[in-house]
């Protein structure tokens, strides 16, 4: 008893200690989530911050290059919100955000398909999952299979059926993108979502974002004192003793911080892959389960560059035949094509579905040819496209800071509120916070999403001190 009593007034003073100081928090990530986080802390005068990031840029999923005067975005490019969440509010005034051409075009044979085939596949994406054979299905993989039996089923004659029979790959594909999920087996299927944004920042970057959240756009005047408190090129490789007041942080080049509290920042990718190397002692088995059980998926973005501006604006989809893919088999990962609007002798490739982390792991020549052969086939005979001069592609899934692209809701069940609980020292303080698209409770695998759970968390360390 007398030892109860000794134990809850020595937490007492120490919390109160504690919360005395300016405390050290170190922001384990410079994405979205990371930036998000220090810049509420700055703003709420806790100064002593420090964001390790293992890139040599800030910004994550987000990665904006510039191209001639405008950006391209290998990572995060179209606002996905519906106008209520946080990056919303940061830029509704800035008249940046600008709506997308939303034409399409699907392409088999180098021939347009018609209209009524056109809006039959597309409507077909939009609402497969509304279909009541699917009322009792946990995947998205099971509803395709049934729904798209009835498709067929439905065909009126010959031609649509084998336009149908085409297209089944590329189906597969569009819908593994749309959940981000590689594999559509692994999808819940309730989880599917229809939304989908046409805002893009015109030629601007979604690293607009982060600027804002800088205060280094509009107004570079007034941007916060955070640049003296990244530091780049520092992969955080062990987390030490976060049961107890300090911990103790390692990076890859032998640095060595403390802090009171971390917001652990990375892709679910890398929890997956990296939690029992890093945690001591190892994370709580519910978190564990929570990483495993959720999904983290892959898409991969190819530009490709042209001499001349296309005659040819919005979305082009390409349905291949079986003998198409001989040479580049890779390329039935392709989900669609889009002119960036900015800079028309560029064309943007979104690739998804299953395989599609093959992709990253061929040689840029191999990518090349691919696109040659792509833009030979699918848009030279229609548009008389020339052929391109180069290529820029992106390679989440083998970049060992992010391991794929983006969390998704597995069959196993949703994990994200779990993902984001926070590890809590044995005297009560929020010692390891948990940030990232991944922890959103709905607007996971987007960069609002990211935002919000990094506001969140530093709002935790603020209430944490606040409370009497
Ligand atoms: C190709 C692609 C297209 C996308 N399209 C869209 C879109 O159109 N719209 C949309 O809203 N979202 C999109 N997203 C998703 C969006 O970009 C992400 O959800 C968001 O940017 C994730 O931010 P984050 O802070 O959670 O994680 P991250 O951006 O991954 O930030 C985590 C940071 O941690 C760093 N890190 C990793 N390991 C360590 C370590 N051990 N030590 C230190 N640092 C480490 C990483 O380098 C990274 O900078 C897309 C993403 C990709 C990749």
């Amino acid at each position: 008893m007398l030892i109860f009593a000794f134990l809850t007034i020595y937490f007492a003073v120490y919390l109160t200690e504690c919360k005395k100081q300016n405390p050290s928090i170190v922001i384990v990530g410079a994405g979205a989530s990371g930036i998000a986080a220090a810049t509420k802390l700055l703003k709420n005068n806790y100064t002593n911050i420090k964001i390790l990031e293992a890139e040599d840029r800030i910004g994550g999923r987000i990665k904006s290059v510039k191209v001639g005067d405008s950006y391209v975005d290998l990572g995060g490019e179209f606002y996905d919100g519906s106008k209520d969440d946080a990056v919303w509010e940061m830029v509704k005034d800035l008249g940046i955000l600008k709506d997308r051409n939303v034409d399409y075009k699907i392409i088999s044979d180098g021939q347009e398909i018609d209209d009524e085939n056109k809006e039959k596949l597309i409507a077909y994406v939009i609402s497969f999952q509304d279909e009541e054979e699917c009322r009792n299905l946990r995947s998205i993989g099971e509803c395709f299979e049934k729904t798209y039996a009835s498709l067929l089923q439905r065909s009126k004659s010959d031609k649509e059926t084998r336009l149908l029979e085409k297209s089944r790959i590329w189906l597969k594909n569009f819908l593994s993108f749309i959940g981000m999920s590689t594999n559509i087996n692994d999808q819940l299927l309730k989880s599917y979502s229809k939304q989908s944004s046409s805002l893009h920042w015109n030629g601007h970057g979604y690293k607009t974002v982060l600027d804002v959240m800088m205060q280094k756009y509009p107004d570079i005047t007034k941007q916060l004192p955070i640049d003296d408190k990244i530091f780049l090129n520092k992969r955080v490789i062990h987390i030490k003793g976060w049961k107890n007041d300090t911990i103790k942080i390692k990076t890859d080049d032998g640095s060595r911080y403390k802090a009171d509290h971390v917001i652990f920042t990375t892709s679910l990718g890398v929890l997956k892959a990296k939690h029992e190397s890093i945690f001591h002692p190892p994370l709580p088995a519910n978190k564990i389960a929570a990483i495993k059980n959720s999904g983290f998926g892959s898409l991969a973005k190819v530009f490709v560059f042209f001499e001349h501006e296309l005659d040819v604006r919005g979305t082009l989809h390409c349905v291949w035949n079986k003998q198409d893919l001989k040479l580049f088999n890779w390329l039935k990962n392709l989900v669609f094509l889009i002119v960036d609007e900015r800079n028309p002798k560029i064309l943007n490739g979104f690739y998804g579905g299953k395989g599609v982390t093959l992709i990253d792991t061929l040689s840029d020549e191999e990518v090349f040819k691919g696109q040659k052969y792509l833009v030979s086939k699918c848009l030279t005979p229609k548009f008389n496209v020339s052929e391109p001069i180069k290529i820029l592609r992106t390679s989440w899934s083998t970049n060992t800071n992010f391991l794929g692209v983006n969390s998704y809701v597995s069959v196993k069940g949703r994990y994200n509120e779990k993902l984001a609980e926070t590890l809590v020292a044995t005297g009560g303080k929020p010692s390891i916070l948990f940030a990232g698209e991944a922890t959103h409770p709905y607007y996971y695998s987007t960069v609002h999403g990211a935002v919000e759970s990094g506001y969140r968390e530093a709002k935790k360390i603020i209430d944490f001190y606040n409370t009497p």
